[in-house]
């Protein structure tokens, strides 16, 4: 049995662990795809990969010359698998949760994130680089194709969330390819696709940008209620809410226009 097991997925030595959202990329026209796809510009700064895995992706990462290539995995398997197989003086090998790490510790400049994400905590690590986007100069990454959906949506469209505003806010979004299932040991469930995010000339909205987070995520709490309704909990007199604009759904409000809508509350505030 245990050899059965090891034959099927000797290519990588590393058995996947669902718990961790491992789903191994087998494909290498893909992985090459993907490693180059970050660009020209970033492939002479500090990239950090986040889930190497098995290293498919940092095989081709390494091949840029004059890129200092910083590594994240939490699986300790994975990182021994990686320490033994990939030179160490070429790389930094951080056996650790992403979802802990601050950039800041690590370098004090720009970095670009290149991965194929765990798909089970995707939005967190997007949350997560939005907090760090001053450090976040671009990123690409697989995900689920629902998720990738979603990021990209223009408002009007009913995939349009929390992530598509958020992330629009800093980052032009674009999706790249899709991915079929079939490529991956083991297969995952859904279709993927890799997108890139390059963080805009603008890193800040020119409003109470605590606020904009607020109202984002309040206003699509509620997505088929009126802003009005939506944004109850957070108290606004009525003064401010007889404004046409409270007429409307999040899901129409472009990103602009929750700026707009964050500056008149911001207003009222002071
Ligand atoms: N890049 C590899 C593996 C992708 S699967 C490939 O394409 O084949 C996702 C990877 O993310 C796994 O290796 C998993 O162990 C790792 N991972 C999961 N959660 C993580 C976290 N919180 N921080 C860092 N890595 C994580």
């Amino acid at each position: 049995m245990q050899l059965q097991f090891r034959r099927k997925y000797n290519m990588h030595e590393v058995r996947p662990k669902k718990f961790l959202g491992q789903h191994f990329l087998k494909d290498q026209n893909i992985a090459h795809k993907i490693a180059t796809a970050l660009n020209e510009s970033s492939a002479q700064e500090t990239v950090l990969e986040i889930g190497p895995g098995t290293g498919v992706l940092t095989k081709y990462l390494m091949q840029e010359r004059g890129r200092k290539l910083m590594l994240i995995e939490i699986d300790r398997e994975s990182v021994a698998y990686l320490r033994a197989n990939f030179d160490q003086n070429a790389l930094q090998i951080i056996e650790g949760d992403f979802l802990k790490l601050q950039l800041a510790d690590m370098t004090s400049e720009d970095l670009s994130i290149i991965g194929n994400f765990p798909y089970n905590i995707s939005s967190q690590i997007f949350f997560r680089i939005i907090d760090q986007r001053h450090q976040v100069k671009e990123v690409v990454c697989m995900i689920q194709k629902e998720v990738a959906d979603r990021i990209c949506a223009p408002h009007g469209n009913k995939t349009y969330g929390i992530l598509s505003v958020l992330i629009g806010a800093y980052y032009h979004a674009k999706l790249l390819f899709k991915v079929s299932p079939g490529v991956f040991i083991p297969p995952p469930k859904v279709d993927s696709a890799v997108i890139r995010l390059s963080r805009k000339e603008e890193l800040t909205l020119g409003c109470d940008e605590d606020l904009f987070k607020k109202i984002v995520k309040q206003g699509f709490q509620n997505r088929r209620k009126t802003l009005r309704n939506a944004l109850k909990p957070i108290l606004l007199p009525v003064e401010i809410t007889m404004d046409p604009i409270f007429d409307k759904r999040a899901e129409q409000l472009s990103v602009d226009d929750f700026i707009h809508l964050t500056k008149k509350i911001e207003l009222w505030k002071k």
